[in-house]
């Protein structure tokens, strides 16, 4: 009975122990596999940048005596990949540093009604060159505890959207407010819209629309991870809704005094 009691007791604490093991050990595997297709998914990003900055550069190299027309079409192709290139890496760092808890929020007393205004103003120039209509209603003297910079970074994020996928004519509206918990930012558009079934993957890293996925406009499709971020370190939340060829809303809501 002793053996037998000793052996049932043995099994018993091997099978637990299996089943404790699989239970922690499957949410590493499961990290484990998302950073790996995070290192995939950047390398690839990274790929076509360089493959167009090289064979511009050696189309330059082998046809010095071209015309002065043709040198400067490969000199700026050269400098857009570039660009794109610089901030996709500035965007694959913060992600990184996010990940591994490297990113300090640093919170002080701000005024979000100010930022906001001084935001807006920014993109006021390019809104008017696009044609479309920048307009705000933001309540005055809204005090945060936020890292402004890091505020920042998140509505330039949500503005430059807008105003990428909103075509001429049409209108984009920035909304602070209190709320009973809060303040709450919208950005709402009347642009191009996002399809129902993509919806929830817009927060993804490295997830970009069907139609823009081709368009040569600079996005990285990281923006809205970051965004992402940026919002639940601040112990809020962000929701998008959309109708295609409608528009869209982006909501963040921030804890703050009353
Ligand atoms: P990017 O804009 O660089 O592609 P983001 O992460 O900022 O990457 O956005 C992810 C995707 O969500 C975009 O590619 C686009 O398809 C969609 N999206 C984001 N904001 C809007 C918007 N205001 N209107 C329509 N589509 C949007």
């Amino acid at each position: 009975v002793l053996i037998a009691g000793t052996l049932i007791g043995g099994v018993l604490i091997i099978i637990a122990g299996f089943f404790l093991a699989g239970r922690t050990l499957v949410p590493i595997r499961i990290a484990w596999e998302k950073q790996q297709q995070f290192v995939a998914d950047a390398s690839h990003e990274l790929r076509t940048p360089l493959a167009v900055i090289q064979s511009q550069a050696e189309l330059l190299f082998r046809h010095p005596y071209a015309t002065i027309e043709q040198e400067s079409e490969k000199i700026s192709a050269v400098l857009k990949e570039t660009r794109r290139m610089n901030k996709l890496v500035a965007d694959l760092l913060t992600l990184a540093r996010s990940d591994s808890n490297q990113l300090e929020i640093e919170r002080k007393p701000l005024l979000l009604d100010r930022l906001l205004t001084e935001i807006c103003w920014q993109f006021a120039q390019m809104a008017e060159i696009k044609g479309v209509a920048l307009t705000t209603d933001l309540h005055p003297g809204i005090q945060l505890e936020a890292d402004e910079a890091r505020l920042r970074q998140l509505l330039v994020i949500l503005l430059d959207n807008a105003l990428k996928y909103t075509a001429e004519q049409g209108k984009v509206h920035v909304i602070c407010r209190r709320t009973s918990h809060g303040v709450e930012i919208v950005v709402e558009d009347t642009g191009a819209g996002i399809p129902a079934e993509d919806l929830p993957f817009v927060f993804d890293r490295f997830y970009r629309g069907d139609k823009v996925r081709t368009s040569s406009d600079g996005g990285t499709g990281l923006g809205l991870s970051i965004a992402k971020w940026i919002v639940e370190a601040h112990q809020g939340t962000i929701r998008a809704e959309s109708k295609i060829g409608k528009g869209t809303t982006f909501t963040v809501q921030l804890p703050g005094k009353k």
